[in-house]
């Protein structure tokens, strides 16, 4: 299949390339698209074929399902069975943003698009690019990440190439996604709500809004045996090629058993990288360091992991080590994605 890829400028939308990328999506084919969290591969949320083809092109299990993007409030109403108070009070506070609502399901919505389940994901996107593209689309994409599974989802069109290129009709091309994490999900279908996967909007803030807010144990426990509520939060996810480690502690003794496990990688004849933060950067005795931020500032880490990754991938970087973060704010958001990373494999020093 040819790839079409356009670039659109969120401050300045070119109409008449939105209206043709609406068009793909009405016709039952593929568009990837920027938002604010990271890309994602559209397809019509309506259409049971177009959800097949976007598990296809993912390589993604069909049972994992797929968040319904809209563009406007009312449209909730239409895909789900009832729009509760808790759900409005969610989306007055953080919509159009990143955060992703499940519900109960209309019967509007097929199961191809939810992995079966009678709850639907919904999220209202902030991005202008993507908020335009899915009114063109008519009204409802479904879109997961627009990686291949397996790999870290993609923060900016290169990556979406990478993975995407011959197996989709369109990439729209918007440069860097903002916050470079997934949207927060939150379930309204229990009686009190649940987070199932953490994100830019943090627990705190959920808190504030709902009350109380009860946390999927897997979030930050490898060792737990239950199974995930987000069926697809129990794939091993976001995963470099090579052999990631996370290691915890007093940061002093971090940076020496670091220090250690490089200089033992490397005489085994790997190459080997740190992800570090700019406070430790120049404490480490090798080259190949990849700083994520400063400590302080979560919002860079947020933005910069996946691509730090992904970077690591192109460079055939064979070992990894990593600092850990405080798992509070967005720090639980960042701790579960490179947990995930790493398989749960953490040296605590
Ligand atoms: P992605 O957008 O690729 O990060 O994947 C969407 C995430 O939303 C996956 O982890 C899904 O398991 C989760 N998800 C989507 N729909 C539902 C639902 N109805 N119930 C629980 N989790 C869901
Ligand atoms: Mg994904």
């Amino acid at each position: 299949m040819d790839t079409k890829i356009i670039k659109i400028d969120e401050e300045n939308i070119d109409e008449a390339l939105i209206s043709k990328a609406g068009k793909i999506i009405k016709n039952g084919g593929l568009v990837a698209f920027p938002t604010e969290t990271v890309y994602g591969l559209g397809g019509d949320a309506l259409n049971p074929s177009s959800s097949k083809k976007i598990y296809a092109a993912k390589g993604r299990p069909s049972d994992n399902p797929l968040i319904v993007h809209i563009a406007d409030i009312e449209d909730m109403q239409y895909i789900t069975e009832s729009v509760t108070m808790p759900a409005k009070a969610l989306a007055d506070a953080f919509w159009p943003g990143p955060l992703t609502m499940i519900l109960k399901k209309s019967d509007k919505v097929p199961y191809e698009t939810t992995g079966g389940l009678d709850t639907v994901a919904v999220r209202m996107p902030v991005h202008k690019t993507a908020a335009a593209f899915i009114r063109a689309a008519g009204g409802y994409v479904a879109a997961p990440s627009a990686n291949l599974s397996g790999k870290p989802s993609p923060t900016n069109a290169k990556y979406v190439i990478e993975d995407m290129d011959g197996r989709i009709d369109m990439i729209i091309d918007g440069g860097d996604a903002g916050i470079g994490l997934e949207s927060t999900i939150v379930d309204l279908t229990s009686d009190i709500p649940m987070l199932l996967r953490p994100g830019y909007i943090t627990l705190e803030q959920l808190k504030k809004v709902l009350g109380s807010v009860d946390v999927d144990k897997t979030i930050l426990d490898g060792d737990c045996k239950e199974r995930p509520k987000a069926p697809g939060m129990k794939y091993r996810h976001y995963a470099p090629k090579g052999d990631l480690t996370i290691v915890d502690g007093d940061m002093e003794a971090v940076v020496n058993r670091i220090n250690e496990l490089v200089r033992e990688a490397q005489a085994r004849g790997k190459k080997t990288c740190i992800i570090a933060t700019d406070e430790n950067a120049g404490r480490y005795d090798t080259s190949y360091i990849k700083s994520v931020g400063s400590r302080d500032d979560e919002e860079t880490i947020a933005h910069r992991l996946y691509t730090i990754l992904r970077e690591c991938d192109d460079e055939d970087i064979e070992v990894i080590y990593s600092e850990s973060f405080e798992a509070s704010g967005i720090g639980q958001a960042i701790m579960n994605r490179l947990l995930k990373a790493a398989g749960h494999h953490v040296y605590h020093t």
